[in-house]
């Protein structure tokens, strides 16, 4: 069996410390040094995976190359690591009782008790090594997802010093939260030390701590947390917020978090740290941009309360970012709740202040006629302007309507019995909606699309013939339109292999039209831009004609 080094990573005082992204730049600062690491996410809730979940719930579904909805975090891992990373490597509380009760209705635990200890945790570690097995990583980070001290993580965190007590060489990192409350002016030490009393009473000390706080740690405060807390001092280490996330592995190479990490395991670096340059070097140009962009995002998972939740959207925030950085620019966001327009369609001349306009994804009625309604205002007006998966599908509807004349066109989705169904359930579908199986059964994960020669979308992917992208849909372009939509001056410039999915449109004659039935967001990198989106960006800096 492959003996790889365990990082486990908790959290401690509050949720929403930016786990993941620490656990993504641990990754990277080990990758740096030559080392294969392979990340996990665990997540406390019962829902089997996250497809299910609402984006303003839990912020945007994750869709892995091999078909998985997971959770967001797995998305900072792929950014950070550029590694494709499978479905296995999100592991929930839903999946590991569901294959316990499944291994108890089988007869598989021979007549014994079934219990949380040994045989959830049998389950958690099983998976865990699982994924270890698969990669053949030399590392594996696991981060356990939520705080300690919630009844939904305890049993990982057991399992987790189960595996160490079996002898797997592990390392406990513990991220917590040291605020510095207005009234007082100071960090307090006290929540962490609580934090870390907690995980102690779950039997892991952590042997190093990493502080959250808006300003870097002082001395004084790291040598009270590393005398409470029992953690040696130059293993406590500042996290201190920064103006972009891909800063933060370049703030723990400054503490030397990698050598730290290596010296617990006495391991030597197979490679020296040449690859860390160009990621400096991003860094460093993205703090000298001066120049803007501004790009509308137009979607409705927007508020909460008095919240926005970029979360909802953020691969395609995220997207956004390393397309305008590549191209030189600075990327400004601008939100556009498409139920504005419904109220008001004069507002959508709002667009006008923007270079460009993104219609993400989305499901449901609402919100649906602003998206029209933004999508034919780009068309008329020459604005550059990126659909995504929904966004296609839009696109398709606003051109039918109002370029071939379809009048009251639409997608079965929101209007079943539109005379002209210009988007319509895949067939395959019919059936999985009928039944209510709505987990994990749209059409999900990486598929080819053969690409038109000579189109826009073609040159943006390198005049590549068949690229892959991520899809998670369940309605398509229906075959029946192709031709009526084709003759009108619609470009489709990607199909699926078989001629029958319309993977991308986009329209000549116009700056920037382009749609995708996919999701590039999640093929976009810190270093490596997708094509769409860096072709979205490039459209922008050429002068309008
Ligand atoms: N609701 C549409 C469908 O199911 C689009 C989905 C999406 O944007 N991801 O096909």
């Amino acid at each position: 069996m492959h003996k790889p080094y365990y990082i486990f990573i908790t959290g401690g005082v509050l949720s929403g410390l930016g786990k993941g992204i620490c656990t993504a730049s641990i990754g990277k600062i080990l990758q740096w040094r030559g080392f294969k690491v392979e990340p996990i996410k665990i997540d406390g809730y019962l829902n089997f995976d996250a497809g299910t979940l609402r984006p303003t719930e839990h912020g945007e579904v994750w869709v892995t190359y091999d078909g998985g909805e997971i959770d967001q975090d797995l998305g900072h891992y792929e950014r950070f690591l550029d590694v494709k990373i499978s479905k296995i490597n999100n592991i929930t509380s839903g999946q590991i009782y569901w294959q316990v009760i499944k291994n108890e209705r089988e007869g598989k635990y021979l007549g014994k008790t079934v219990q949380l200890i040994p045989h959830v945790t049998d389950e958690i570690k099983r998976r865990i090594r699982q994924v270890a097995e698969k990669s053949k990583p030399d590392f594996v980070l696991v981060e356990i997802g939520g705080t300690v001290g919630d009844y939904e993580n305890a049993i990982f965190i057991e399992a987790a010093r189960q595996m160490r007590m079996e002898g797997e060489k592990c390392v406990f990192i513990h991220v917590s939260y040291v605020p510095i409350p207005k009234h007082l002016g100071e960090q307090k030490t006290k929540p962490t030390q609580h934090s870390v009393k907690m995980l102690r009473d779950l039997g892991i000390q952590p042997d190093f701590i990493i502080c959250r706080s808006e300003k870097p740690l002082d001395d004084v405060r790291r040598k009270k947390i590393a005398t409470f807390c029992d953690v040696k001092e130059e293993n406590v280490i500042s996290d201190p917020d920064v103006d972009f996330v891909y800063e933060l592995p370049l703030v723990f190479e400054e503490q030397k978090l990698a050598e730290k990490i290596l010296s617990h395991f006495n391991l030597k670096p197979p490679q020296t740290l040449a690859v860390k340059k160009r990621w400096e070097g991003l860094v460093g140009k993205i703090k000298s941009l001066d120049k803007k962009v501004k790009i509308a995002i137009v979607g409705k998972y927007f508020d909460i309360g008095n919240f926005v939740l970029a979360d909802s959207y953020i691969s395609v925030i995220e997207a956004v970012k390393h397309a305008s950085w590549h191209n030189g620019v600075k990327p400004e966001i601008i939100w556009i709740n498409s139920k504005d327009f419904e109220k008001d369609p004069s507002k959508v001349s709002v667009l006008d202040e923007v270079d460009g306009v993104i219609v993400p994804g989305g499901f449901g009625s609402s919100g649906v006629e602003g998206k029209v309604l933004a999508i034919k205002y780009c068309r008329e007006n020459n604005k550059p302007f990126l659909g995504l998966c929904f966004g296609l599908q839009l696109a398709v509807v606003e051109f039918a309507r109002n370029v071939c004349k379809l009048e009251g066109a639409h997608s079965t989705e929101i209007y079943p019995n539109t005379p002209y169904p210009v988007i319509d359930i895949l067939p395959e579908q019919k059936d999985i909606l009928e039944k209510s199986k709505y987990g994990a059964t749209m059409r999900l994960g990486e598929y080819p699309a053969v690409l038109k020669k000579n189109t826009l979308v073609w040159k943006l992917y390198g005049k590549k013939e068949v690229v892959y992208e991520r899809h998670r849909h369940r309605y398509e372009v229906n075959p029946e339109y192709h031709q009526t939509l084709q003759s009108h001056g619609l470009v489709f410039s990607g199909m699926s292999p078989d001629g029958r999915l319309v993977e991308f449109i986009e329209l000549p004659n116009h700056r920037f039209f382009v749609a995708t039935q996919a999701h590039p967001e999640f093929t976009s990198r810190f270093m490596k831009p997708n094509p769409l989106f860096d072709g979205l960006i490039k459209a922008l800096s050429v002068p309008k004609p």
